[in-house]
């Protein structure tokens, strides 16, 4: 019967209940051989009970069709969102299960979204609220900030988290973390703020990610006030924490900024919180830091470079240059350093010292880096098709090396443009040497395995560990500048570059010595044994052009030098 309204049914049935009487008093007069009149009277008969049985039925249905009516419409009101408004009486008094059941139905849905709530609210470690509930709290809160009063909000980034989750685990990582938790409330709570009797609002503690903490004050007096509460945090957060069997100590790093001074919005307030966090990291952790003019300029300052970083990345703004290394053994340039230019649009050539570090923080590097490879594979595979058989080596920063594709990349960009590995070379920090992961290392010992010769970069400037040098693939150490500078006047560097080299040679590894400057440092160098130099004593960093006319020997370098000299200074 789908597809048929009630009403028609009941039509149907006052028919069929006509019809069976009209047959019905036929069949009994029949005997008497049917006339017009017994037909007639037998039709009447049939109408008069069909409109009855219509009639009766109509009404019953006319009911249940008006409750099912009102359970479709509060069905559709509950697909708009509306779970809690009552069943209509209607459903209630004609179809009482139905009724019910529409009830039952609706509480499960509204207890199941309340959990998916909470869930999508609450940090599960600490059941501190998370970002989405703080920011959603927060607004409110400074919605309703009374006019003159000053709100602070406070970003706390614990100072030694990682190590502890990386040495003890994630079982003893969130123990931690809620106990931070818990000291947190205890400081927001001890602040006399939003208690018993107080007319100010509760403050807002919160986990905004990994060991990211966030607090919101509302109704402070003035900055002094923001300042004492966020050194009892620091100083709460810098008391050992108690495990089951030791004690930690992590402490924290605190950003404060203050509304309305720092920021008239909540988003303005949590980027320079964060800022002055970052800042607070920087100046050696455990401290409280709160926004100035002066971040705010740098800030700016900040993101104008990220954004011109990523424009020079889409224009291809960026250029090598080479310095070439000596082979003091044999007196012959044996290979040369890639380093990397930004010809920037309106301020000329500027030097990696000047953006590296940002783009490794803001994670451009990835896409600078994978300009230097494919750029340093070209040029390899020009030298070696005009039959150059010098190195060429170049700078890998760890972002680079910690994503899985870097080693699949630098293949794709060496054997498609047909340089060869073996006169590949690739510089890595001392610090990222000594504290990659066992992945970044099985890269760098695929990457060797190819035949690409392993450098360690700014060798003496870190911590290193001679053990895991000796075991790990490499084939050249290369000696900061800085302790190049002293070795013709120092007798005391001197000795102690000299151990340092025979100690790599030790491990079976060749010395580079880097910003060799002067003759006298170059002949230093080659009495202790030094395997290699670069520096000015040699040259500066040129481009590919001069480099190629000088080690083919079209230019001399003297008049190379005198290029490079009119170079630098254009
Ligand atoms: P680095 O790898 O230690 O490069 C050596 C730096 O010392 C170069 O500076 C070079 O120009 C400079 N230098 C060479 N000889 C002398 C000298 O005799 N005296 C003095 N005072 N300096 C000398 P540059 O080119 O400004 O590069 C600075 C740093 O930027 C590099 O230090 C490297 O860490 C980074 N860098 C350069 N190119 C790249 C790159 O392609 N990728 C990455 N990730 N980093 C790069
Ligand atoms: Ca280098
Ligand atoms: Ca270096």
């Amino acid at each position: 019967m789908e597809g048929f309204s009630l009403k028609s049914r009941a039509v149907a049935f006052a028919l069929a209940a006509g019809a069976v009487v009209f047959i019905l008093a036929l069949l009994a007069g029949a005997p008497k051989a049917g006339t017009h009149g017994q037909v007639l009277s037998a039709l009447i008969i049939a109408i008069v009970c069909g409109v009855m049985s219509w009639g009766s039925a109509e009404r019953a249905i006319a009911g249940t069709a008006e409750a099912v009516d009102a359970v479709s419409d509060r069905i559709v009101q509950a697909a708009e969102g509306d779970l809690l408004s009552p069943t209509p009486n209607s459903v209630s008094a004609t179809l009482p299960m139905l009724a019910t059941a529409v009830e039952g139905l609706f509480a499960q849905v509204r207890a199941n979204l309340e959990s998916v709530n909470a869930l999508a609210m609450y940090d599960p470690v600490t059941s501190l609220p998370n970002r989405v509930k703080f920011r959603r709290d927060a607004e409110q809160l400074l919605a309703g900030i009374p006019h003159g009063s000053v709100a602070a909000l406070l970003f706390i980034d614990l100072d030694r988290f990682k190590q502890v989750n990386d040495s003890l685990g994630h079982a003893q990582g969130d123990q931690l973390l809620m106990m931070v938790a818990n000291r947190l409330r205890h400081v927001a709570a001890g602040e006399g703020i939003g208690g018993a009797g107080s007319e100010l609002p509760e403050p807002i503690v919160a986990r905004l990610a990994g060991d990211e903490f966030t607090l919101l004050f509302a109704g402070l007096r003035d900055q002094s006030h923001a300042l004492r509460l966020a050194r009892r945090i620091l100083y709460g957060l810098s008391e050992p924490f108690h495990m089951s069997d030791h004690s930690l100590d992590i402490g924290a790093s605190i950003g404060v900024a203050l509304y309305p001074m720092h920021g008239g919005d909540l988003s303005c307030l949590m980027r320079a919180a964060d800022v002055a966090m970052y800042e607070a990291k920087a100046n050696g952790r455990n401290q409280v830091q709160f926004f100035t003019d002066a971040l705010a300029a740098q800030f700016e300052d900040k993101l104008k470079l990220e954004r011109e970083l990523r424009q020079a990345v889409e224009r291809n703004e960026f250029e090598l240059v080479f310095q070439p290394q000596l082979d003091v053994r044999t007196d012959t340039i044996v290979a040369a350093e890639a380093l990397i230019r930004w010809r920037h649009p309106t301020q000329g050539l500027r030097m990696p010292g000047s953006f590296i570090a940002a783009a490794e923080e803001n994670g451009l590097i990835v896409d600078i880096g994978g300009w230097v490879v494919d750029a340093v594979a070209d040029t390899l595979a020009r030298w070696h098709r005009q039959g150059l058989s010098q190195r060429l080596t170049f700078n890998v920063s760890p972002r680079q090396l910690e994503r899985p594709d870097f080693v699949d990349r630098l293949r794709l960009a060496v054997e498609s443009s047909g340089a060869p590995y073996s006169k590949l070379e690739i510089e890595i920090t001392e610090t990222l040497a000594m504290q990659c992961s066992p992945a970044v290392l099985e890269s760098i010992a695929r990457l060797r395995g190819w035949g690409i010769a392993i450098a360690i970069d700014d060798f003496g400037t870190g911590y290193s560990n001679f053990a895991r040098m000796k075991d790990m693939p490499l084939d050249r150490v290369k000696l900061d500048g800085s302790l190049i500078q002293d070795i013709v006047r120092s007798s005391e560097t001197r000795a102690m570059v000299h151990s340092m080299i025979n100690l790599v040679h030790g491990l079976g590894y060749e010395v580079v010595a880097e910003r060799v400057e002067d003759d006298a440092q170059r002949q230093v160098l080659r009495v202790i044994g030094c395997d290699l130099i670069q520096g000015y004593t040699l040259s500066k960093p040129v481009d590919e052009q001069i480099f190629v006319d000088w080690i083919s020997g079209r230019v001399t370098p003297f008049d190379q030098s005198r290029r490079v000299r009119s170079i630098t200074s254009a």
